[in-house]
């Protein structure tokens, strides 16, 4: 299919499938196994400057003002070899956006020229054990002292936590106004205070890790804090607006690499005299399978463009759908991948269950997939509310 992709786009895919292949496919079991952080990929990603596509041009980057499309294009070719493994990459697109949607000038010359060039990673810390979908439940502080803000609180599950250098954080600046008294700010690992908890032991993007990330009585300097104090949860949900495409790419990714081995081995498994793939049972499995992948694409793509050529418009709507469809979509298409690869689908000497434990999570974080409905009901059901009065006197009239 052609998906409209410019040679610059053709090429960024390219590279991509190419690490996917030879750095990354290969060595998914072994990280999968051991839930060590995969650097040595990370740093072929960074020596192809794969990190560059979601950084605008001034920055280091080559992002041309497709910075979501080529993140998410990345994303999903990384995924169809290991979803886990791809999140060093996404999870570090996630934490730099504070920075570029809310930096100043100075911010974003001071950390993205970095971030592009692979030197260092970036993380972002919103959740923790008492706040997941109610963020606005946080309780990190970040209280201001002179020239500093001191941090104290516990971020949990952090992507990329401990080995990111860049922490893009959201804590309460004015406890007493809840959310509207949180702010985004970044701090630097190696800041003292700043330290690293327990590493997760997950069931799936285990290539990936997932750490809490502690502060205590940390200062940072208030040239740290981005945007205007009381706005981060304005910046973080700009920044979901941005990234959740991104997850969609990764489910996307992720559904395409299980329904490649789906095929490849209907094809070869033999029954009553025939390659499985002979049978309309199966034959319909993948049918389905591929066009819900097809689908969840077309979204995602749709979606990421519509958030880069429309900066000035909110397309929470949109990305949520992208990231909620393209997580149902690798949630069936793995499973039913496993069903194609029957009893040898469920054991680990083969590598489709992995594909079924990564696909969940894309159900699950940047908001669960209930978050996600909510979010597009909400805008669905003001917008049908706000429309109400002219229709009222349009009919009239
Ligand atoms: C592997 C992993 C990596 C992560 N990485 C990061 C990261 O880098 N940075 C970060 O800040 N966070 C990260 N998270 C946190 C993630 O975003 C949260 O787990 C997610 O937002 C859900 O919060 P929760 O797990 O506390 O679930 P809860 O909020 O406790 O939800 C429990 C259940 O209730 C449902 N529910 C809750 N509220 C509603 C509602 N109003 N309507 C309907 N259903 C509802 C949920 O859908 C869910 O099914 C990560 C999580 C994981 C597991």
């Amino acid at each position: 299919m052609d998906y409209g992709l410019n040679e610059h786009q053709r090429m960024i895919v390219d590279l991509a499938k190419k690490i996917a292949e030879n750095d990354i496919r290969p060595v998914a079991a072994h990280y999968d196994q051991t839930g060590e952080f995969p650097w040595p990929v990370v740093q072929k990603m960074a020596d192809s400057d794969l990190f560059c596509v979601f950084i605008d041009e001034e920055y280091g980057g080559l992002a041309n003002g497709s910075r979501t499309f080529q993140m998410s294009l990345v994303t999903e070719e990384l995924s169809k070899a290991c979803g886990g493994i791809a999140l060093a990459f996404a999870g570090s697109a996630l934490g730099a956006l504070p920075i570029i949607l809310s930096g100043n000038e100075e911010q974003k010359r001071r950390w993205l020229p970095d971030v592009a060039a692979g030197k260092r990673l970036c993380a972002f810390a919103l959740t923790e054990a008492d706040a997941g979908s109610d963020a606005g439940g946080i309780r990190t502080t970040a209280i201001r002292d002179g020239d500093h803000y001191v941090l104290n609180g516990t971020k949990q599950w952090i992507t990329n936590g401990g080995e990111a250098e860049i922490y893009t954080v959201i804590a309460l600046t004015k406890p007493e106004k809840g959310a509207r008294g949180a702010s985004a700010l970044v701090v630097e690992k190696g800041t003292p205070g700043l330290s690293f908890g327990k590493k997760e032991d997950k069931m799936g993007i285990r290539g990936s890790v997932t750490r809490e990330v502690v502060f205590q009585d940390c200062r940072v300097p208030v040239e740290n804090l981005l945007g205007r104090e009381g706005t981060g949860f304005i910046t973080a949900m700009k920044t979901f607006d941005a990234s959740r495409p991104g997850v969609g790419a990764q489910a996307v990714g992720i559904a395409q690499g299980a329904l490649d081995l789906a095929v490849d081995y209907a094809t070869e498994r033999r029954q009553f005299g025939s390659p499985v793939s002979s049978f309309q049972g199966l034959r319909f499995m993948l049918a389905d399978m591929a066009m819900k992948v097809e689908a969840a694409r077309a979204l995602c793509y749709a979606t990421a463009r519509h958030v880069d050529s429309n900066p000035m418009v909110r397309p929470t709507m949109y990305s949520a759908m992208s990231k909620c469809f393209a997580g149902d979509v690798a949630m069936q298409v793995t499973t039913d991948a496993v069903q194609v690869f029957g009893g040898y689908g469920y054991m680990r000497d083969y590598p489709i269950e992995k594909y079924m434990r990564d696909a969940k999570i894309t159900q699950i974080y940047e908001g669960t997939n209930q978050i996600q409905r909510e979010e597009i009901s909400k805008i669905l059901v003001s917008e049908h509310i706000a429309r109400q009065p002219k229709m009222v006197a349009a009919a009239a009239g």
